[in-house]
């Protein structure tokens, strides 16, 4: 008997406890939670210190990135290089790889999630490079390898 009232009272407790817990979810889109600080949202790349150095390239594991740079003789007869990235972000896991791997801060992760589109085509970021030293860059392919 005893031992029936004490079930029936954890019984009403876990009642209790359900009614009266806030719900987890909310009503999105009209409320939304905000993304913890280290959340890997929309990619952002900045060219403005990026060496083309291929490094996000080479470790993508989803083969989103690629580097294109090219030498360009300047008037002086100088060379240097220039280039840029292009990314195809519809096959992107947002593993934060790139990021890990660009010595230069260049790839940073916002956290914008609502990335939805409806084409294929708005997925695809092509931005410009700076240009960089020549030096800095030990290959001269038009396509990083
Ligand atoms: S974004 Fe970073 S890792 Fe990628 S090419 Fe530029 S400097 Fe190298
Ligand atoms: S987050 Fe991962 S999958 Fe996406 S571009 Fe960077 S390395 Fe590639």
């Amino acid at each position: 008997m005893a031992r029936n009232l004490g079930i029936a009272a954890m019984a009403m407790e876990l009642m209790e406890s359900l009614l009266l817990r806030k719900p987890a979810t909310v009503m999105y889109p009209i409320e939304r939670l905000s993304p913890p600080e280290r959340f890997r949202g929309r990619l952002r790349y900045d060219p403005s210190e990026c060496s083309l150095c291929g490094l996000c390239q080479r470790d993508c594991p989803a083969d989103v990135i690629k580097v294109v740079r090219k030498r360009v003789e300047k008037e002086d007869g100088t060379k240097e290089m220039t280039g840029h990235l292009e990314f195809e972000m519809d096959r992107c896991v947002f593993c934060g790889q790139c990021a890990y791997s660009c010595n230069k801060g260049s790839i940073t992760f916002t956290r914008e999630f609502e990335l939805a589109q409806g084409s294929r085509d708005l997925f695809m970021m092509k931005s410009e490079s700076a240009n960089v030293d020549d030096e800095e860059c030990d290959v001269d392919t038009d396509v990083v390898p």
